[in-house]
């Protein structure tokens, strides 16, 4: 019963879909103790509303399932598997929400001040904030891909700029709108903005073989160098979805990675190369000139 949705993944490991029902349900359970919370089912995503205003409530029951359901389904084929989306809790947190209130690890990420939502392991939840700035759907279906990655992958470990990248872009995909220049990145591709960008943010390589702990300059990342990094991580993927028109074994990545235990950047840089037959210099030559003029020319 417990790891009913998870049971039908060939390959899931159980102990580890028990681990993240338990942890759901006592995340759920210390929230209701000490904030007023109420449950909304959106698809496979379990929404907790805590403390949310009339207006906060209407504006979650008007994300529509089926767009829900498209990402889903999408990421599922990405990593090849198939059957029941699991379902995937997120907390949402009101703008009169006492965020000091929420379960341990949940305040700890959202404290560090980085964004407006998580994925938080450690609770088997994602947490989104509302605020004035990103509209709470984005936020959710953000941190809904970074979960079932997680989830479905049964906790493989892609580069972090892949699976930010995919987070990115699940947020135009979900709603069919198509991503602006600027949502792309591109403002922060010249010459000048490359100079201000963190190292780990200006090339392939760097990208892939992030150190999610602090920066290369020894400094911890806070929240603009993560706007560029979750920017550039889109970048990338729109340049691998280019490449992939013509590079069939690029469409099948996250599959491929995991099933022939490709793992950490490094790795993942050499199979990138074999697969698209493009040595590091080209690579590298391409993703620059993709992001300053939006062609591939490899
Ligand atoms: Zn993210």
């Amino acid at each position: 019963m417990l790891v009913h949705g998870l049971s039908s993944h060939k390959g899931q490991n159980v102990i580890t879909a028990i681990r993240l029902r338990l942890a759901q349900h006592l995340t759920v359970a210390r929230l209701r103790v000490l904030q007023r919370v109420r449950r909304v089912k959106c698809s496979f995503v379990r929404i907790y509303l805590v403390n949310c205003s009339e207006a906060e409530r209407a504006e979650v029951h008007t994300i529509d399932p089926r767009h829900v359901e498209k990402v889903g389904r999408l990421l599922q084929s990405k990593l090849g598997i198939k059957g029941r989306i699991p379902h995937v809790v997120v907390v949402c947190f009101g703008r009169r929400a006492r965020l000091d209130l929420a379960p341990g690890a949940i305040a700890d990420s959202l404290r560090s001040g980085r964004g407006w939502g998580a994925w938080v392991r450690q609770e088997g939840a994602a947490a989104a904030l509302f605020n004035d700035i990103v509209p709470i759907r984005k936020i959710m279906i953000h941190e809904v891909t970074h979960a079932l990655l997680h989830i479905l992958a049964n906790g493989f470990p892609y580069p972090r700029a892949l699976e930010e990248g995919i987070a990115k872009m699940m947020e135009f995909y979900a709603f069919g709108e198509r991503p602006r220049d600027d949502d792309k990145g591109n403002d922060h591709a010249s010459a000048e903005h490359r100079n201000l960008m963190p190292a780990e943010c200006v090339t392939v390589h760097s990208l892939l073989t992030i150190d999610p702990r602090r920066k290369k300059d020894g400094t911890d990342w806070d929240g603009n160098s993560l706007i560029v990094l979750t920017n550039r991580s889109f970048w990338l993927s729109c340049y691998l979805g280019e490449l992939a028109k013509s590079r069939v074994a690029l469409r099948s990545m996250l599959y491929t990675l995991r099933v022939n235990n490709i793992r950490g950047g490094e790795a993942v840089y050499e199979w990138l190369q074999q697969s698209t037959g493009l040595d590091a210099s080209a690579l590298e030559r391409g993703f620059n000139s993709f992001c300053v003029t939006g062609s591939t020319d490899v």
